[in-house]
């Protein structure tokens, strides 16, 4: 198996670090412990939380992977550190909802833990100094973000992971109610990017997105100081070890 040396460093996100190496066609990501929430505005730090979103993140995309869905994922070379394929990010933040949460239900009127009739997908332009607005194809089309080809594959693609995603986190005793995947180009192919983790995904423990008190076991805990964040990320990734 090729060697992966870490080389210079490319970038510093708010989550990630992301080094060359040898390889033009791969990088080395880094994930740090750093939280962010509101654009920037609320920062602080989730202890360990580094460590799990890159084992869970790589867990996931493998396992996608394995059913179809391209990934940029490669290796992981340890705790905090994983070889990622080196691609052009769309600059489009896909989310799917299952159930209404966060900006959708205050944008909309629709209490918190409200079903919907059908899987929802939209997206936001990546774009922090306009603050992510929320756009539509048409618009994405209009300032050459991505291809209408780009855009019909991303869609598909995000459905495809909502569905296995919805399957593999039910056996966990979680409801997937909402999540944002990033996508890039690889070689002319559009493949999933960026990371999934309980930074990108609301997880409700089962069955309580119905009640009026839903346990969050995600990034909510952290934006909307609910306390018990590092737990509630421990917890979501026993879960999902305990089953392998
Ligand atoms: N999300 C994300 N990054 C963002 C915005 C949203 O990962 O910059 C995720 C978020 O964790 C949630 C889903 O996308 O799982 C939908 O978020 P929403 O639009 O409701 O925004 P929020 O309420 O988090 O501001």
């Amino acid at each position: 198996m090729e060697k992966f040396e870490k080389k210079q460093q490319l970038y510093e996100g708010k989550a990630k670090k992301v080094f060359a190496t040898e390889n033009p066609d791969y990088v080395i990501v880094s994930y740090k412990d750093d939280a962010t929430a509101f654009n920037g505005q609320k920062k602080g730090t989730i202890v360990g939380k580094g460590v799990i979103n890159n084992k869970m993140s790589n867990m996931l995309m493998a396992m996608l992977e394995k059913k179809g869905v391209p990934t940029h994922f490669v290796e992981q070379l340890s705790d905090r550190e994983t070889v990622v394929k080196k691609v052009q990010i769309v600059p489009l933040e896909v989310i799917i909802r299952n159930v209404a949460a966060g900006s959708f239900s205050k944008r909309y009127g629709v209490k918190e833990g409200t079903k919907l009739s059908i899987p929802t997908i939209e997206f936001s332009y990546k774009c922090d100094e306009l603050d992510d607005p929320l756009i539509n194809d048409y618009h994405a089309l209009a300032l050459n973000l991505a291809t209408e080809q780009e855009i019909a594959r991303i869609k598909e693609l995000a459905f495809k992971v909502n569905d296995l995603l919805i399957e593999f986190f039910k056996h966990l005793n979680i409801d997937l109610i909402d999540f944002k995947l990033e996508f890039g180009r690889f070689h002319g192919e559009v493949i999933l990017a960026d990371e999934i983790s309980p930074d990108t995904c609301r997880f409700w423990e089962a069955g309580s997105w119905d009640t009026e008190k839903h346990v969050s076991l995600d990034k909510d805990r952290f934006r909307r100081d609910l306390g018990g964040v590092e737990d509630a990320y421990n917890e979501v990734f026993k879960r999902l070890t305990e089953g392998e």
